[in-house]
């Protein structure tokens, strides 16, 4: 028996994850389930899979719910205390973090420091803090597991292949749903069409980062970090089709690559099960319906949220942390019909422009280069 710890169990991955759990009953089990405010949701959850204990972040919530859940025995936690203590319960093996945003780094470490293996679809910890989350990993001789498909991807890719072999790394990206707008046309989108992604159903955050590119360029300083390999060593190709989820180029030309239609359960399952493989009911690609697959490479110009992301991680230091944070606060903000469409990436590199970083930063400064960046990006919303 495999026991999980899920972080995030009620967003777009978490439910997904429930959902493995709940089809391998017998060696799977959630043994604690967090989220932000969705009580009706996660009182569902915890009712049908029976945690240990449940966090809410946020502290009326948890109030809430503890009442709720006084029939069942279940423990109810509070705050960034509660998550930090869902993640290292001593039941769980394994920690999924799939909350969203920088909200997951104080208890993804708190987890690799327990002992707990990390299946990580929380891409923007490993942004953020990838420089002390890599080196805990390899001292408290846990295991990372990406969830993020691109990096399940290059990870199944490199499966019993030499590493000194690889030539490239090849990460694919969707293009998102304005792909082919031009910079006058994108200036007017609103979230409504932004929301719309052709292939990937996911959470309102990641599918804004999808359609300004921001998600690409978050996934290459993951994938920087997570394969040691540096930003000259990932090509960024646009394959609007999704099949192909990324791939590797060896130094004798065979590229591996990673294929299936889009779905999420994938990935998750991969992490959750490496390096077994059980059988899962998800749509298969049929080579001759598809017919054809195609491949552009990524406009820098028009998608400059993309641009702003290899600056963010030549510079170093906290500067991802400024990008991804002045990014969280941009998205929240367009969402809210507060900015335009390309304000994010104007915003975005306001911050950049104006907050001080430091080199190699701890917790507590990559936590003050956030709200320094989003300072920055209030100060700038015209
Ligand atoms: P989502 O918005 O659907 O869900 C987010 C989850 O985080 C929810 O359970 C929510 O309650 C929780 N949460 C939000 N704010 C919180 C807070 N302050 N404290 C505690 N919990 C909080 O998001 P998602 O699409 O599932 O994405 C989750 C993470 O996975 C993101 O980092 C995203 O980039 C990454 N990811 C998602 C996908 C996808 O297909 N959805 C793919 C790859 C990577
Ligand atoms: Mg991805």
């Amino acid at each position: 028996m495999k026991n999980i710890a899920v972080m995030g169990s009620t967003g777009s991955i978490g439910t997904q994850t429930l959902e493995i759990i709940r089809k391998h009953r017998d060696e799977l089990s959630a043994v604690a389930l967090t989220a932000n405010s969705s009580i009706d949701e996660i009182e569902a959850q915890a009712r049908e899979f029976m945690p240990k204990v449940v966090a809410m972040y946020d502290k009326d919530s948890a109030e809430e719910l503890s009442r709720r859940l006084a029939d069942t025995g279940i423990t109810v936690l509070s705050g960034m205390d509660g998550l930090m203590e869902a993640a290292t319960i001593s039941e769980a093996d394994i920690v999924l973090t799939a909350m969203v945003g920088m909200i997951g780094i104080r208890p993804t470490i708190a987890a690799i420091k327990a002992g707990k293996d990390i299946a990580l679809a929380n891409k923007e910890t490993l942004v953020c803090a990838g420089h002390i989350i890599m080196p805990l990993i390899k001292e408290h001789g846990v295991s990372l597991y990406p969830v993020d498909s691109e990096h399940s991807a290059i990870f199944q890719s490199l499966h019993g292949e030499d590493k000194e072999a690889v030539e490239r790394i090849i990460l694919t990206a969707s293009g998102g749903p304005f792909r082919t707008k031009t910079y006058e046309e994108l200036c007017t989108m609103k979230a409504e069409d932004a929301l719309k992604h052709p292939n990937w159903s996911m959470g309102r955050k990641i599918t804004i980062d999808s359609a300004t590119l921001v998600n690409k360029g978050l996934e290459v300083m993951e994938a920087c970090h997570l394969f040691g390999v540096g930003l000259d060593d990932i090509e960024v190709v646009i394959h609007p089709q999704s099949i192909i989820h990324s791939a590797v180029l060896y130094r004798d030309g065979a590229i591996m690559a990673q294929m299936g239609c889009p779905d999420m359960k994938l990935p998750i399952q991969y992490a959750l099960f490496y390096p077994k493989r059980p059988y899962l009911d998800v749509k298969r690609v049929d080579l001759v319906e598809l017919s054809s697959m195609t491949f552009e490479r990524p406009d820098p110009e028009r998608f400059k949220g993309f641009k702003y992301a290899y600056e963010a991680a030549r510079a170093g230091g906290s500067m991802p942390t400024v990008y991804n944070a002045a990014n969280e606060r941009a998205v929240a903000l367009f969402l809210d019909g507060k900015i335009s469409f390309t304000d994010i990436a104007r915003l975005i590199k306001c911050a950049m422009d104006t907050v001080t970083t430091v080199p190699d930063p701890s917790v507590d400064e990559i936590l003050e280069a956030e709200r320094s960046a989003v300072a920055a990006v209030d100060a700038n919303v015209i």
